[in-house]
């Protein structure tokens, strides 16, 4: 996978990145085509697709520099706020396909929207909660 897969060449340090930290199981960098300056991506340095494949630990080890680095990137780059995103499959917007969160500054002014939800229907909301708990309850 590291051939092909272009965050598994940033690892590898044959494509070149503007790297932030790193240590034995993770990396991160800056965005290149940040949301907000010092945009920056976290990954697991083991190749995974996304929340799908990724193994517990590993996913644990991202989230702990994301917990770690979160506070920095809004002190430095002098945020007023955080978003921490992680797109998975093409319809919800994933385009590299090696497992990443985003820690994207935001900033009182800047003008990006949140999303806007639209209400239940009807019984709508309590036919899906029965749905997901049954799932739970399915799981092995
Ligand atoms: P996704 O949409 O898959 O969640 O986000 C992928 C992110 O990777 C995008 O925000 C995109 O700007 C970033 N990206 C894509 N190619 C490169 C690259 O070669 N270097 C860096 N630093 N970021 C990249
Ligand atoms: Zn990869």
């Amino acid at each position: 996978m590291e051939n092909t897969c272009l965050f598994c060449q940033i690892v590898s340090g044959k494509i070149p990145s503007e790297k932030v930290y790193e240590d034995a199981q993770t990396y991160a960098f800056l965005d290149i085509h940040p949301v907000n300056p010092g945009h920056t991506l976290v990954i697991p340095k083991m190749h995974a697709e996304n929340i799908y494949d990724i193994p517990q630990t590993h996913f644990c080890d991202l989230m702990e520099t994301v917990r770690r680095l979160a506070p920095l990137v809004k002190e430095t780059l002098n945020a007023d706020g955080i978003n921490i995103a992680m797109n998975n499959d093409s319809a919800a917007g994933q385009l590299v396909f090696h497992a990443h969160i985003h820690i994207i500054p935001r900033f009182d002014k800047d003008g990006y929207q949140h999303w806007r939800g639209t209400p239940y229907a009807e019984g709508e909301m309590t036919t899906i909660g029965n749905a997901l708990r049954k799932s739970l309850a399915d799981e092995n």
